[in-house]
């Protein structure tokens, strides 16, 4: 799988586990691998393109999660059906591409 893609996806897991934690921070459960996170995160992000990490930023907030796996070719963000002329299987995972649709980040699994 593509460098930059497998990043994306460790990124987002990342953030999904941290706004748990600062979630559960807030009832006053005792935290205190959020440090150890924001540490984590910070060499994920270091290791992005500038670009690429923008625009999970942006996706991110538009839609809470930017990258979506793809399942029997359809996108698994807005449901649209992809055009199997548009990514062949070889293509799939080597590179960071978006749904021509919702333009959330895709990655396929087996
Ligand atoms: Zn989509």
């Amino acid at each position: 799988m593509d460098k930059q893609l497998l990043l994306l996806i460790s990124l987002q897991e990342l953030d999904i586990l941290r706004k748990d934690r600062i979630k559960e921070e807030e009832v006053g459960f005792e935290m205190d691998n959020i440090k150890k996170m924001e540490e984590a995160r910070a060499s994920i992000v270091s290791q992005l393109k500038d670009h690429i990490y923008r625009k999970y930023t942006r996706l991110t907030k538009r839609y809470g999660s930017a990258v979506v796996p793809v399942v029997n070719n359809i996108c698994q963000g807005c449901y649209l059906l992809l055009p199997t002329q548009m990514i062949s299987p070889e293509q799939q995972n080597k590179s960071v591409i978006t749904c021509p649709n919702c333009g959330r980040i895709l990655y396929w699994i087996d």
